[in-house]
């Protein structure tokens, strides 16, 4: 079997990190294809490469001058080689960037020589193979990935190549520039170089032991989840949670390839299973809790809307010739209430309302703001009894009043609004119910 291996910022940000990396991957011989991000911050006060980067575009393409954050870069870099005992020398490398940058600088191109430069420094100092990622890694004319021109090339170059290291964030557009993915892009390269080698794992070595349970900023040490599905991933990150970057799931997803969220600090511990199935339970009834804030709720009330077939197509269109998607349809017998987000409403909301006005004739609409939404996932909640009775029962004590509820068919997860003001104290009591009173 063989291992993908992505390294985080953090997991690379100094010699030191740089050595605990070199350890992971040298006990397994499995993992054979490197993917680094680029250097992060050391500590809390500290610049990551790829902003430096930015700020070096930034001063060149207004014709200014880049002399110290580019300096920066280069000292970042020479402090891990020197750190690691390395005989690289980077200086021909540095001078093409800055050659680029005083005489035609390219945002992406400028932002991506952070993972060029770390995969060299991988390359060397692992002894593994260096493969560009412009040369595997495509986009078309659009900047849309492409996945059937990568595949093509990718996988036969990987098939020749026993270990390698790639770099992540980027690859190359037809007319042959650089083009990156968003910003924490790297995950997404350790995704398709993970489906290319049809690996039987992908790793992903960050600085956390794995996906918590809940915001560490609102519950105070969440649990970390053993074990999530794809699909519970996509509800939890939809509604907040933050991992990975969210388009780093579907190459390995497709595959059928599993996601392993491990610490680079802490290797010993297994991290959480990111898998398509599994049989295994979870600790808890419930796998996560996350929630976003600010949605705002239209409520649509029409004697016998129940007996207009066309009634919630002809509200939906209201907000559609907008470009609002509709979060959420909770509904009664004479109402119908749609939640959309609040920012994206506010900006159209005079001509939705008289939409609505003029194509159902409604007897009131009330709109109300400042609502959360909270998102309860779990695959152990299916025909499970009493889960929301547990959830309801969480709030009540808490003495927060639930202004809506929708829980799916599938019953992954329930989902539950409340007032802004209400939105921490509710996670912390949802989660309290379910992991400490467990
Ligand atoms: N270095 C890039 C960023 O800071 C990509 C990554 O780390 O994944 O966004």
């Amino acid at each position: 079997m063989r291992k993908v291996v992505k390294f985080g910022g953090t997991s690379l940000a100094s010699a030191e990190q740089f050595r605990k990396a070199g350890d992971i991957i040298r006990k397994d011989d499995s993992r054979v294809y490197v993917v680094p991000s680029a250097p992060g911050k050391r500590h809390s006060g500290d610049i990551k490469v790829t902003d430096l980067l930015y700020e070096c575009y930034e001063l060149a393409v207004r014709g200014q001058n880049f002399y110290e954050p580019f300096l920066a870069v280069k000292d970042r870099y020479n402090e891990i080689i020197q750190g690691l005992g390395l005989s690289l020398s980077l200086a021909e490398a540095f001078d093409e960037i800055e050659n680029k940058l005083l005489h035609e600088p390219e945002k992406d191109y400028t932002a991506s020589r952070g993972e060029y430069l770390n995969g060299l420094v991988m390359s060397a100092y692992l002894g593994y193979e260096f493969i560009d990622a412009a040369e595997v890694i495509f986009f078309d004319e659009h900047g849309n990935f492409d996945q059937a021109k990568t595949d093509s090339v990718l996988a036969p170059r990987l098939q020749e190549t026993a270990c390698a290291v790639v770099p992540g964030f980027y690859g190359s557009a037809p007319d042959g520039r650089i083009r990156t993915f968003s910003r924490g892009g790297s995950d997404i390269t350790g995704s398709i170089v993970a489906r290319a080698c049809r690996a039987g794992v992908y790793e992903n070595w960050t600085d956390v032991s794995g996906l918590l349970m809940a915001d560490p900023h609102i519950v105070s040490n969440p649990a970390v989840m053993s074990n999530i599905t794809y699909k519970e991933l996509r509800e939890l990150s939809y509604m907040g949670a933050s991992v990975m970057h969210e388009d780093a799931i579907f190459p390995v997803k497709k595959a059928g390839i599993p996601i392993n969220i491990r610490n680079t600090n802490a290797p010993e511990d297994p991290g959480t299973w990111i898998v398509e199935n599994t049989a295994r339970r979870s600790k808890y009834t419930i796998t996560g809790i996350a929630g976003r804030r600010n949605f705002c709720s239209i409520v649509i009330a029409k004697d016998l809307m129940h007996s207009q077939p066309d009634f919630y197509r002809k509200v939906a269109q209201c907000f559609e010739d907008n470009g609002i998607p509709l979060e959420h349809l909770p509904s009664g017998i004479d109402t119908m209430t749609v939640i959309v987000h609040e920012a994206k409403f506010i900006e159209h909301e005079q001509d939705v309302l008289a939409r609505i006005a003029k194509f159902v004739e409604p007897e009131s609409v009330e709109v109300e703001s400042g609502i959360s939404l909270i998102a309860v996932v779990g695959r152990g909640m299916k025909s499970q009894t009493g889960t929301a009775a547990k959830i309801f029962r969480a709030l009540a004590e808490a003495r927060i009043n639930v202004r809506m509820i929708d829980q799916g068919a599938s019953e992954l997860n329930i989902i539950v609004g409340v007032l802004n003001e209400d939105f921490e104290r509710a996670i912390r009591s949802i989660y309290h119910i379910f992991v400490d009173k467990e």
